[in-house]
């Protein structure tokens, strides 16, 4: 083909691809909008996730007739002149995209007013053809109604989530932006029914609390730092609240909300030795850097940006948090504990005393209690016939070859087992064990009806965020066929009623939490797949963790019902569960064979 230039019309909606993934994209960039227009009050209505109808009405400064028309053209801002005003930008936007873009793949009305006009105007554009412009009656401020997203783009229509989840998503950036810009009012509606309304005013630390469902002032410990040209403010939460996810790891670099590996991992590391494995910390940081020290414009959307001394900025901010996370341990001696932290770090783990940071308090051991291996005999006889597959035949022939068994030798680190099996020498990870046999357990459920519930009567409510909630209201019915069943509150309020007798109500409880992030992180898409990664989560929450001490009897138990899986040789995620050294090996080790 010979080359041309694209006509008008395609290089819009290739453009517009960039910016616009999504509704929750439209809504960032409308609301970025009326925060740089100055509102004092933002709210957002939205009908099927968004996809049929987004509104948002602000009270900023609102446009002229003339504004309105170049608005909508691509490249136009009021907000930089050149690129060299990126060093000192002040605003969110900068790049003049967002409304041409939003309008080259809906129909779009914008309807704005001055404060000091009589009456406003109103533009109206459709797949970004402009239909009119008039004289309108109008508040003071901006309303803009887009309707109809990607209608012209079938392709992007078509892999859209669902609309609760984009509602859940929406929700999630909407209570993160009103924590950064807690004097203004943010108010958002779905379906004619309110999702919140966050008033002006009200402190970061109560908006926080609120958010992260935290009923103890001192769970959250404020940090103001500042050094040379670098500021870092914001929150750190009790390290005994832990998220399975890192989304509540939330930060802003001068007001802008990004995503940072970099910064995440700072704050992880400094929050290091007093978290679990696999849990994350909940924290909320506004970084001050001097514009000319980072790169804004990396990304389309403006959600990730650069920084010119990424070491630096990553020691302070882990710094920062270790030194702020260890106050928390300071609290805890004062109560009078003789538990210093890396005691309370094991907390929950066995051999160590079950320990509650907050209160100092020490609960019953929690040595030697197993979950997860009641009901194994009778998994083992039932399904021991019918399995076949590479895996198992490959290491039942090397058993059955010398008719032996497995002998337990030792525990090394309370999380590897090691032990003879027919002369072999093997070193069997315990977690990656249970979780594949949980893991084939969960399969089977699936062709068969589900088997033993444990009914919990007494059980605590589950508190969930906005968002989530939303999202495990869709989700009910497939909790319900793998055994978690719950029960609705109303508001944010849940109950767990009933779990699989292999699982404990707290890893149901931090199940549910991780399936909902995963969600609403995009990490784990809605479709055939989401039953089989709420499969593998709920065989790694319904295992024996790494750190747990096992008896002999335990740890023959463990091997031989992972003999019976289908693939024995490969926890769900696909690592090894155990390393072998046979013969050869052994002697190639020593050198006796080359
Ligand atoms: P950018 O925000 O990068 O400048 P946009 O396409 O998002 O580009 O917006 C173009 C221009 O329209 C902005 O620079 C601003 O002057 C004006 N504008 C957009 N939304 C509003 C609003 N809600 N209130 C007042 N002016 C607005
Ligand atoms: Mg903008």
């Amino acid at each position: 083909m010979p080359i041309v230039i694209l006509d008008r019309d395609t290089s819009e909606k290739i453009a517009a691809g960039e910016v616009v993934e999504r509704p929750l994209s439209v809504v960032k960039e409308l609301v970025e909008n009326s925060i740089d227009a100055g509102s004092g009050s933002v709210s957002v209505d939205l009908e099927d996730g968004g996809s049929s109808v987004i509104r948002i009405v602000d009270d900023g400064c609102g446009m002229t007739r003339d504004e309105l028309e170049l608005a909508v053209c691509r490249f136009a801002t009021s907000k930089i002149r050149s690129f060299d005003d990126l060093e000192s930008l002040a605003t969110l936007g900068f790049r003049g995209e967002a409304l041409p873009s939003i309008g080259a793949v809906s129909t779009l009305e914008i309807t704005s007013r001055l404060h000091d006009a009589e009456h406003g105007h109103r533009i109206t554009l459709e797949g970004g053809v402009k239909k009119s412009v008039k004289e309108a009656a109008a508040e003071k401020g901006t309303f803009i109604e887009v309707r109809q997203l990607f209608f012209n783009t079938p392709a992007r229509k078509k892999f859209q989530k669902s609309p609760s989840q984009e509602t859940a998503q929406i929700t999630h950036f909407l209570a993160r932006m009103a924590l950064a810009y807690s004097s203004v009012h943010f108010v958002l509606s779905a379906n004619g029914r309110p999702v919140f309304n966050f008033p002006p005013a009200v402190s970061e630390r109560e908006r926080l609390m609120e958010l992260w469902k935290l009923k103890d002032a001192d769970d959250l410990k404020e940090v103001d730092y500042r050094k040379r040209s670098i500021s870092i403010r914001g929150f750190f939460c009790n390290p005994c609240h832990t998220r399975g996810n890192r989304l509540e790891i939330i930060t802003f670099v001068n007001g802008r909300m990004i995503k940072s590996p970099l910064l995440m991992q700072a704050v992880q590391e400094g929050y290091q030795p007093f978290v679990p494995d696999r849990k994350f910390p909940q924290a909320l940081l506004f970084l001050e850097i001097p514009g000319s020290e980072i790169d804004v414009n990396v990304h389309p959307s403006k959600v990730e940006i650069r920084f010119a001394s990424a070491g630096q900025i990553f020691r302070e901010v882990r710094d920062v948090t270790a030194g702020t996370v260890r106050k928390f341990s300071t609290a805890v001696s004062a109560g009078g504990s003789a538990y210093s932290f890396p005691v309370a770090y094991q907390a929950g783990k066995p051999g160590y005393p079950d320990f509650d940071l907050r209160t100092g308090e020490v609960r019953e051991s929690r040595q030697g209690e197993l979950p997860g291996f009641s009901g194994y005999e009778e998994y083992v006889s039932r399904s021991a016939d019918q399995l076949t597959s590479a895996g198992k035949s490959e290491m039942q022939g090397a058993i059955a070859g010398s008719g032996g068994s497995f002998f337990p030798l030792a525990q090394i680190l309370n999380t590897y087992i090691v032990g003879d099996m027919n002369g072999e020498l093997v070193v069997v990870d315990q977690h990656a064990a249970h979780e594949r046999v949980t893991y084939e357990r969960l399969v089977r459920r699936d062709e068969q009806s589900p088997s033993s519930l444990q009914g919990l009567l007494f059980s605590d409510v589950l508190e969930l965020s906005d968002a989530e909630s939303a999202l495990l209201m869709e989700k009910l019915p497939l909790f319900t066929s793998y055994g978690v069943e719950l029960e609705h509150f109303g508001g944010n309020s849940f109950r767990i009623r009933a779990i699989p007798a292999f699982m404990s109500e707290r890893d149901a409880g931090e199940l549910i939490r991780e399936v909902l992030g995963d969600l609403l992180d995009g990490r784990e898409r809605e479709g055939a797949d989401f039953g089989e990664s709420v499969r593998r989560l709920m065989a790694c929450h319904g295992s024996i963790q790494a750190g747990r001490r096992l008896t002999p009897e335990e740890m023959t138990a463990l091997i031989q019902s992972l003999l019976k899986c289908d693939d024995p040789l490969h926890c769900p995620h696909g690592r090894p569960t155990m390393a072998r050294f046979g013969k050869t090996e052994l002697e190639k080790l020593f050198k006796r064979r080359i």
